[in-house]
């Protein structure tokens, strides 16, 4: 391609609406413009890193005995009303875009699968000889994200990889599930990113694991924890570690002491003289359940540790058929105006003990009885206690009332144990790991690129996808799913690779292997020898395009940095000796090569980073 030829537009300037460095280069280099929020056009060299990614996720799945297949983005209301999920994603969650057509059918934009698929499988598969069966696709998903961001990396419309597995039972799907493992480490690897797998939260799913692959950069939304012996590394969601060990308690009789000013643990353990440790915290949360039931949950937990709201909300989702719910839709710590709707008078704020009375909250207002699910405040708190706070002794806690703390307190006399022991202790870098204690967990930052999940049976029992056994009897498919975001996978290895001069691609994903840069148009020999390369290094496979715009040398240079094509080639002075120069965007290091070598050179050193 030759760039006097081509729709090239690069701005010397950061674009405003761009806050980190991929998505600024991407704009400045031309490789996407904005459409509208979350929505972006891929052009012409965006789209050939695309088209090169794609190629890499397909090899890599049907190396894996993956079938390739395109599903319709169009789906009808009444798939996603079998699986129970149409209200939650259109409505109360909100991440589904949907229409109602002319006939008023009221359709959605797919932003996952899981019920088209299911259905074929349901009309499809009918016996064990049929299984396993491994379908995937490469398209582009609507998902109308509250905060699209970050150019490519959080869009309303993107590329997605996915894949749906079907097998005929827990055996099967876990080799299914091992094998899409393998193939996304080679899709990382073969893309030249720097990535870690990652334990995951599967979520209220449940089923037995998910692995996130996590590409590594400061500007990931991700924090993942892992340990410096390789054997241990998780998404924080989802991370456990021990907590550091309790200290032994200063107090030794039970009372109630006045302690002013001492709203917060920090100034609570100053005033008391006592480790965070010693301390039970009791932290109120607001969950509203998908059937508008709000339940106030009041967790007990030891004082220097921290609840991870993601464990939290798996536990208030296996609570929801007790509030008659199916799902959590979301999880608040309720600010002022939020206790105002539900509280009956002024919660004692940093006073609050595990026992905190329910008369806190204002009775239900009478109503029929149909009427009392909508919009209603269950009138007690649903209180919990994290495991690090159930062998406390003799700690201080709370007293109810502002100004004062209880010290000396224990589970069974003055407080009672909440009947619900939960896990939803935070891990943080620097705890010791479970595995080995010996090991601390270390942190970094990560952009999330793919997922793969053991779904179970989830989708198949909720829409009677059954196949029959060798032994005769209807069995549910046992499924996985596997997503690969793959324009931002793009944009992530920008954010990985990049310098004070623009993108630095590596040679598997870049839009072109190498770019001939003539410096002067006007120069008869400099076209010449460029235009003979351009042709034989296309024809030698070396993808290649030809700078021959009438531009400053320097323009030029900056250009070619700008979009970040690995190999630069310029004829310039040295052809009076017969020599082009050759620059590595990646090293920087620069040679003189006699023209003849060229095309071998290039075709050997594309080969070898291909490989
Ligand atoms: P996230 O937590 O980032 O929202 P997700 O858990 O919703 O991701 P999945 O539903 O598992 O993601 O989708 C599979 C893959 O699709 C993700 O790993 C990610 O790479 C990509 N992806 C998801 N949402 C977006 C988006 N809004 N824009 C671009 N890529 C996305
Ligand atoms: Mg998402």
């Amino acid at each position: 391609m030759r760039l006097s030829q081509m729709l090239f537009v690069t701005l010397r300037e950061d674009p405003a609406e761009a806050e980190i460095p991929s998505h600024k280069l991407m704009l400045r280099a031309g490789y996407i413009r904005r459409v509208a929020s979350g929505v972006y056009a891929y052009l012409p060299l965006m789209w050939r890193v695309l088209q090169k990614v794609s190629q890499i996720v397909r090899e890599e799945m049907n190396a894996a005995g993956a079938q390739e297949c395109l599903l319709p983005q169009l789906q009808p209301s009444e798939l996603w009303q079998e699986s129970g999920r149409w209200d939650t994603y259109t409505k109360a969650e909100g991440i589904m875009f949907s229409l109602v057509d002319r006939q008023e059918r009221e359709m959605g934009l797919g932003p996952t699968h899981e019920e088209v698929i299911t259905a074929i499988a349901r009309d499809m598969i009918r016996s064990y000889r049929q299984l396993p069966i491994n379908l995937y696709q490469i398209q582009t998903k609507f998902r109308d994200e509250i905060r699209p961001r970050f150019g490519l990396m959080r869009g309303r419309e993107f590329i997605m990889k996915d894949a749906y597995s079907f097998d005929a039972d827990e055996a099967g799907m876990k080799q299914t599930y091992q094998k899409m493992n393998q193939a996304y480490h080679n899709i990382l690897r073969r893309s030249g990113l720097k990535f870690r797998a990652v334990d995951a939260d599967s979520g209220a799913i449940g089923g037995s694991g998910s692995q996130e692959f996590m590409v590594l950069a400061d500007a990931g939304e991700d924090e993942i924890l892992y340990t410096e012996d390789g054997k241990y590394a998780a998404n924080v969601e989802k991370a456990n570690s021990l907590p550091a060990d309790a200290e032994i308690s200063p107090f030794t009789t039970s009372e109630k002491r006045e302690t002013p000013g001492t709203e917060t643990i920090e100034k609570m353990c100053q005033f008391l003289q006592c480790s965070p440790t010693c301390v039970v915290k009791n932290v109120l949360y607001q969950a509203n359940y998908d059937n508008g039931m709000t339940v106030l949950v009041l967790v007990s937990i030891r004082g220097d540790q921290d609840v991870n709201e993601v464990k939290l909300q798996n536990e208030l989702v296996k609570l929801a058929s007790q509030y008659r719910a199916s799902t959590v839709l979301a999880l608040t710590v309720p600010d002022a105006a939020a206790q105002a709707k539900w509280a009956a008078k002024p919660l004692p704020l940093g006073y609050m003990a595990p026992d905190l009375a329910d008369s806190y909250i204002k009775p239900p207002k009478p109503a029929p009885v149909e009427m009392k699910a909508a919009g209603s405040v269950v009138p007690k708190f649903l209180r919990m206690v994290d495991k690090t706070a159930v062998d406390l002794k003799n700690f201080a806690t709370g007293s109810d009332e502002s100004g004062y703390h209880i010290v000396g307190a224990n589970w069974g006399s003055e407080f009672k144990l909440p009947d619900l022991v939960v896990d939803v202790r935070k891990a943080v870098a620097g705890d010791r790991a479970l595995h080995d204690p010996t090991q601390t967990l270390q942190t970094a930052r990560g952009i999330e690129i793919g997922h793969i999940f053991q779904l179970g049976t989830k989708y198949s029992k909720s829409m009677g996808a059954t196949y029959t056994n060798e032994q005769g009897e209807e069995m549910p498919l046992v499924m996985g799913c596997y997503g690969v975001g793959v324009s931002r996978l793009a944009q992530a290895a920008v954010e990985q690779s990049h310098d004070k001069d623009g993108i630095v691609w590596s040679v598997a994903i870049a839009p072109y292997h190498a770019i001939v840069v003539i410096p002067n148009v006007s120069d008869e020999t400099q076209v010449q020898a460029a235009e003979t390369l351009y042709t034989e290094l296309n024809q030698a496979g070396v993808e290649t395009l030809l700078d021959d715009r009438n531009e400053r040398a320097g323009v030029k240079f900056k250009d070619a940095d700008l979009i970040g094509i690995p190999y630069r080639i310029v004829t310039g002075k040295s052809l009076k000796d017969g020599k082009v120069e050759v620059v590595n965007r990646a090293t920087r290091e620069a040679q003189e090569l006699p023209l003849e070598d060229i095309v071998p050179t290039l075709k050997q050193w594309i080969a070898a980073a291909l490989e």
